[in-house]
């Protein structure tokens, strides 16, 4: 043992540590909330929404990353499934649609109805051949053929046919809002000399680019977008179909990331020039000596917590854990010599704990249970005794783990339980429930980074950076936890960021 004393060695976690207050010039909307999600991408809200089927799919994905951070897809579904999921987020907003869906002249418009609501787009191009552009299709040319007739109406019979008005591939934005208004139209299909299609820019793009000016965006103006695989079976496989399909970071997504499978994913994955554009994310590990192994492996950024999360049982089934302020403070040791940002995954109950794991070592934190509650997570709202609440449980609980008719649990790896053979015989990792309903993804984003802020003005920082450097922590006890919510009083009325 290279502990000598184990009982000297105490965890700690939010509730145990308070930041203390500092000289300030700093005020909250001044603050600059920007921090770095792996080596290569920085991100203006340092929260990520977690990779689990009741929190994360397109429809937070797109959320997230239009506020400025970013969404792991889950992976308790098939490879083709994720990798759709990814490509929707890819095409939700961008400077230009490198790839748009289209029609051609012999289709009906009720294969373009069911395309554009698949896609939730209100037009296509019509292409031939080899990609000639030989048309548009968009709701106004189909506005007059009744649902009876759209099975049998032809595009050819109502599109818009060239020639359109159309750019080069490269024409700037400037040149693009003048054309946009000058001809009062809402798509602008681009093309080659040849009158091939290359891309297509629409008005509604350009309209989300000035409502979420912070949004988290690769070098085509598409949203960022983040997806896990484990490291069992058809791990590669997912990983190649996420990667065609646009994905920006791969997040190898298990619940001990100190493990040979898991490494070798990483080292894979960083060594294949084929994955070279895309940052891999490892974890998940809650030592100095796990993320030492992570960062050996090459990850692009060390994602940290056993047991933290609000869902998960893995510190009383396997009494395995560490403390979520300690483990972020362990990892960052190993990890901040390297230049690799932290993690910190699980456990954030309030906008507090944002800076407690800042100021720990982390770059970014990973959300469950609070955006869980969101209309953008997955699945429907529940009524309670008039109270609306939505469904969040842990991807080692026995619903994601198990194979339920023909639904198949993807992410039985994630517990290194892959070779159970049938499912009487897992052991669960965590929980199913739910969670009070929330609102938009937006109004709870808004929330935290606020309280990010205001931890930033009482801790005089003005960056991240500084953040990290000024804040310093006072150990509480269980008494001046009681003093630090509210008390000797009866709540009436909730605040939009206090619950309990
Ligand atoms: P929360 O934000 O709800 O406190 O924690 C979310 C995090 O818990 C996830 O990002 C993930 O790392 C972890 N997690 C999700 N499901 C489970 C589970 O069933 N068991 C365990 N041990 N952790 C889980």
């Amino acid at each position: 043992m290279d502990q000598p004393d184990p009982f000297g060695f105490v965890g700690l976690t939010y509730d145990d540590v308070m930041l203390l207050p500092a000289h300030t010039d700093v005020i909250p909307s001044e603050a600059d909330t920007t921090s770095r999600l792996t080596k290569r991408i920085r991100v203006f809200a340092p929260l990520i929404s977690s990779a689990m089927d009741t929190v994360t799919e397109s429809r937070m994905a797109i959320a997230m990353a239009r506020q400025g951070g970013l969404g792991v897809l889950h992976r308790n579904l098939s490879i083709d499934d994720q990798a759709e999921q990814v490509d929707k987020v890819k095409r939700s907003e961008s400077g230009m649609i490198t790839n748009p869906v289209t029609t051609t002249p012999d289709a009906t418009v009720a294969e373009v109805d069911e395309l554009c609501g698949r896609f939730r787009v209100s037009g296509l191009p019509v292409v031939e051949g080899d990609g000639k552009l030989v048309g548009i299709i968009t709701n106004r040319d189909m506005r007059f053929v009744s649902r009876f007739e759209a099975a049998t109406t032809l595009v050819r019979d109502v599109m818009t046919p060239t020639p359109l008005i159309t750019g080069p591939v490269g024409i700037s934005q400037n040149e693009v809002v003048a054309l946009f208004a000058q001809h009062k139209i809402e798509k602008l299909p681009l093309v080659d000399e040849s009158g091939r299609l290359k891309g297509l820019i629409t008005v509604k793009d350009f309209d989300k680019s000035e409502q979420y000016p912070n949004a988290t965006k690769d070098d085509e103006g598409r949203l960022r977008v983040g997806a896990a695989i484990g490291f069992f079976g058809d791990a590669w496989d997912r990983a190649g179909q996420l990667r065609d399909a646009g994905v920006d970071v791969i997040v190898v997504d298990t619940a001990n990331g100190d493990s040979r499978g898991v490494l070798e994913v990483i080292a894979r994955l960083k060594g294949d020039p084929a994955f070279a554009h895309i940052d891999v994310i490892g974890g998940n590990v809650a030592t100095r000596s796990g993320a030492q192994a992570l960062v050996g492996a090459g990850a692009d950024a060390v994602k940290v917590g056993v047991g933290p999360g609000s869902i998960c049982t893995t510190r009383v089934v396997a009494g395995v854990g560490v403390p979520q302020v300690t483990a972020v403070y362990e990892a960052s040791l190993a990890a901040r010599t390297a230049g690799v940002p932290v993690i910190a995954d699980g456990g954030l109950q309030y906008s507090g704990d944002i800076a407690k794991a800042l100021v720990a070592g982390a770059d970014t934190v990973m959300l469950g249970s609070l955006l869980a509650g969101t209309d953008e997570s997955p699945g429907d709202l529940i009524f309670v005794n008039g109270k609306q609440f939505k469904s969040y449980r842990g991807m080692g609980s026995l619903g994601a783990l198990q194979t339920r008719g023909t639904k198949t649990s993807y992410s039985r790896d994630r517990y290194f339980q892959a070779d159970v053979p049938s499912d009487e015989q897992l052991i669960a990792e965590g929980i199913e429930g739910q969670v009070p309903y929330r609102g938009p993804v937006g109004s709870v984003v808004y929330q935290l980074l606020g309280g990010l802020r205001q931890s930033m003005f009482y801790t005089g920082a003005r960056t991240v950076d500084e953040l990290k450097v000024r804040g310093k922590f006072v150990r509480i006890t269980a008494a001046g936890l009681k003093e630090s919510h509210p008390h000797d009083i009866q709540m009436v009325v909730e605040a939009p960021n206090y619950r309990r």
